[in-house]
């Protein structure tokens, strides 16, 4: 029997302002535990919250630039639950009237592209932080850290369009590129700025009702989520097959053991007594605002890609890698007009920049090469004094030492070697010393031609021009 999995994700991203959302506490990251606190965010009695319009300006960014649209008419909820993390008893979110409706993410598998629905994006705050004390060395104790606490938040929650975990991946990178270009959060899995919840369901091929779904979270990188996704998957299978039903529930996804696990029986939405908050007037949104806002956006991701394949002539591939983040589209554009070369600036930073980077995890802002160093080695190339093979070495100095290719070439003695008379000179010596193989080569054991270039790249140490030593080595043996 065939399964297809069906999965709809729920993002959560915080929002690129200094302040919170509903007080003038530092949203900061890595401060001292609730050194960003007040009575405000801590929820003390008596204190209201005042909304940061900045959050709201950044929140229909992410909106508009997935395609949804604004509604006019925005109210906070209280979604009411007890923990530990949330010292109001009660998290200001939004319900019946969130803020975008009905977007879309395009995502491109194998080439073929697909949009996958967006049901809703709301605002909200975010909860504080709990450290257990089996990491501090303080077993069974726990602590509460409130920096966290009403930091803004967008929750993005995506249509069950998504049906592979590669889909997924594919989705969440899109997802990030585009709330990073339109400036909207840094997205930092590690920091805890863009978390992820996966739901995933499985039904019979063909069969038109989805099935019963669970929700894992606690998923903190791409690959984790494309992993829970594919478990989960398999288990649900395991659980049809046997003739049993899934029951929908909360798991966790256990990284190390790279396993989901129950955390608790799935809450409905009446289990949080969601009502209007009552502390905040209800938010008006003009059409002229919305267009400002709209007008205010960067070029984003899909259009920059589409662009450099129009512009540049690269292939869809290599204007998908180069527009994954902005910073790479400007490191290319800069390098680009550097030196018109579209496609081998591509190959390299493809190849050579992105690798060494992901190596070091570094961004591409960091890159001990800059634009301006890595087109003077490509024009070294291209004039002839480096083989593409000498480049590569060539470019990994760079990057290690930061010197320029030119002191590298010069201090290593590293030239490409196109003098006729020096490489003329080799082609002799190396003739004198294989005197056997020349004789087979000309007794018609053509492959010798190969080992005896070989033998002359050798001895110059990989510096002769290779057209010039098949020339001058056929001159030679004739
Ligand atoms: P909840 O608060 O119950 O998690 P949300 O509306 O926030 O509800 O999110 C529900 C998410 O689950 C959406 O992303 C939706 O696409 C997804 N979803 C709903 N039903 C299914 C299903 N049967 N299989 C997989 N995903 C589902
Ligand atoms: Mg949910
Ligand atoms: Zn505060």
């Amino acid at each position: 029997m065939n399964y297809e999995m069906v999965i709809g994700l729920e993002v959560h991203a915080q929002l690129k302002t200094q302040s919170k959302i509903f007080c003038s506490c530092s949203t900061e990251f890595g401060k001292p535990p609730n050194e960003n606190t007040c009575p405000v965010c801590l929820g003390m009695p008596g204190v209201l919250p005042v909304f940061n319009k900045k959050a709201l300006q950044l929140a229909m960014r992410a909106c508009l630039s997935t395609n949804c649209r604004i509604s006019p008419m925005n109210r906070f909820a209280r979604k009411n639950y007890f923990y530990p993390d949330l010292p109001k008893g009660y998290q200001i979110s939004q319900f019946e009237l969130p803020l975008g409706l009905d977007g879309y993410v395009s995502i491109r598998i194998n080439g073929t592209k697909k949009k996958i629905g967006l049901t809703r994006i709301h605002m909200e705050e975010d909860a504080g932080k709990l450290i257990h004390g089996e990491n501090l060395g303080s077993p069974g104790k726990s602590y509460v850290d409130f920096n966290r606490t009403g930091v803004p938040l967008v929750e993005i929650v995506s249509e069950p369009d998504l049906r592979s975990g590669e889909e997924a991946r594919e989705y969440l990178t899109q997802l990030k590129s585009i709330l990073d270009y339109a400036e909207v959060s840094d997205c930092n899995m590690e920091e805890g700025s863009l978390r992820c919840d996966a739901n995933v369901s499985v039904r019979k091929t063909g069969q038109k009702e989805f099935g019963i779904r669970t929700e894992t979270k606690n998923l903190n990188s791409f690959r984790f989520v494309q992993r829970a996704i594919e478990y989960e998957f398999d288990r649900q299978i395991k659980i049809l097959e046997q003739g049993d039903s899934v029951v929908q529930e909360t798991r966790l996804y256990d990284s190390n053991k790279g396993v989901t696990f129950t955390m608790r029986s799935k809450e409905e939405a009446h289990d949080y007594r969601y009502f209007p908050e009552p502390d905040l007037v209800p938010i008006e949104i003009s059409d002229e605002w919305v267009k400002e806002t709209m007008d205010g956006l960067p070029e984003l991701p899909e259009q920059k890609r589409e662009r450099f394949v129009q512009h540049y002539k690269i292939p869809e591939y290599d204007a998908g890698v180069l527009t994954t983040s902005r910073e790479i589209a400007d490191y290319y554009e800069k390098s680009v007009s550097l030196y018109p070369e579209p496609k081998l600036i591509s190959n390299w930073i493809m190849g050579e920049l992105l690798r060494e980077l992901k190596n070091d995890g570094q961004k591409i802002s960091a890159s001990p090469v800059k634009p301006e160093g890595l087109v003077a080695l490509l024009k070294l190339i291209n004039e002839g004094t480096l083989s593409a093979k000498m480049a590569k070495t060539v470019f990994e100095e760079m990057y290690q030492s930061s010197k320029s290719a030119i002191e590298i070439v010069n201090q290593k003695g590293l030239a490409q070697i196109t003098d006729p008379t020096a490489i003329e000179n080799i082609v002799d010596e190396i003739l004198k010393l294989n005197t056997v193989q020349v004789e087979q080569y000309k007794n018609g054991k053509e492959k010798v031609f190969g080992f005896l270039v070989g033998q002359i790249m050798k001895q110059s140490k990989g510096q002769a021009d290779p057209a010039l030593v098949n020339k001058l080595l056929k001159d030679r043996i004739n």
